[in-house]
């Protein structure tokens, strides 16, 4: 029989994969603070529940799908959280983009009451969760991922066990470093040649055929650049965050790495003119106003 699953968090991301899990058969229940969050979910065939220790007493799995690292610690270590109102037995699954710190703490407290723990943060976007075909970059122990299995295959379409607690973490904000660091050299990129003359979709295809290639000219050039639609479903302060765990990991590291610290010095100064809401690829709009420029 299917476990039974419980998603807690069901905005852009979580909403999606709970979606995506009720399609593919499991029994799926949902908790957010946001009333039209959950309305969505239950509209998708997600069953709402309305206090969290009901939901973690319901369920054989948790998946987390949270802002930060702050709500991940609260909601596993805080009162009337898992920690607290879990059984052994239970696994968590936390696809947020979180600390390396954070999941090797909440592990190692849950373990103490035999509750399992993943770090399991996700790629792909709203589209991805939606479909199925999300990449997920894992930390955790073997065991508590071969129990985890039959979920995330359901929820994803690629899966790289990183290593232990806190590894999937760690190459996720390696992940998204690169990402927000290939927008801007591409935006930059772009609006250089279209000055040279050169139209931005032929570029395109030029760099996708050859090594200047990556997810900004494969993905997001082509779906939410160039045709001005800017709704990724991924959004500025969220890239910001990201960017500011991999500063903060260099912090902890000891490294001063020159490039990392220009690209993350210019996604903060963006706060100044894209508030948290907008979506991340409006960065390229501080590399060429005109050609970046939002469609109507
Ligand atoms: P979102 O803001 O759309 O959704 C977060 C949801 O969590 C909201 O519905 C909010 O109400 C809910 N929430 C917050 N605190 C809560 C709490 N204490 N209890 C219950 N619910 C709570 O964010 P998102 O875009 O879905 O991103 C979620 C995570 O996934 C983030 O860590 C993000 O960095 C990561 N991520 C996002 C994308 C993307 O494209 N959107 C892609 C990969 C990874």
């Amino acid at each position: 029989m299917n476990m039974t699953v419980g998603v807690i968090g069901l905005g852009n991301m979580g909403g999606g994969m709970a979606a995506t899990l009720v399609r593919k058969g499991f029994a799926v229940s949902g908790y957010d603070l946001s009333g039209s969050a959950l309305a969505r979910a239950e509209a998708q065939g997600v069953n709402p529940v309305a206090q969290l220790d009901e939901l973690i007493a319901r369920v054989d799995l948790l998946i987390l799908s949270l802002p930060k690292a702050e709500h991940v610690e609260a909601l596993c270590l805080g009162a009337g959280g898992i920690l607290e109102r879990g059984r052994a037995g239970l696994l968590v699954v936390d696809t947020t983009t979180s600390t390396p710190e954070a999941s090797r703490k909440v592990a190692a407290a849950l373990a103490e009451k035999a509750i399992g723990f993943i770090d399991a943060p996700v790629s792909g976007g709203p589209k991805g969760a939606a479909t199925g075909s999300m990449s997920m970059v894992i930390g955790g122990s073997d065991a508590d991922l071969a129990k985890a299995r039959p979920v995330l295959e359901a929820m994803s379409g690629t899966r790289v066990h990183i290593g232990p607690s806190g590894a999937g973490n760690v190459a996720k904000i390696a992940n998204n470093l690169l990402a927000a660091c290939h927008l801007i050299s591409t935006a930059e990129a772009v609006s250089m040649a279209a000055k040279a003359g050169v139209d931005p979709e032929k570029l395109l295809q030029g760099l996708n055929a050859g090594s200047g290639r990556s997810g900004a000219t494969q993905v997001m050039f082509p779906t939410w650049v160039l045709n001005k639609a800017y709704d990724s479903g991924f959004t500025m302060g969220l890239m910001r965050k990201d960017v500011g765990l991999a500063s903060d990991l260099c912090e902890s590291l000891g490294l001063d790495l020159p490039l990392s610290r220009q690209v993350a010095a210019l996604w903060q100064a963006s706060a100044e003119t894209l508030a948290d809401g907008e979506d991340f690829c409006c960065i390229v709009q501080r590399s060429d106003s005109q050609l970046y420029a939002k469609g109507e």
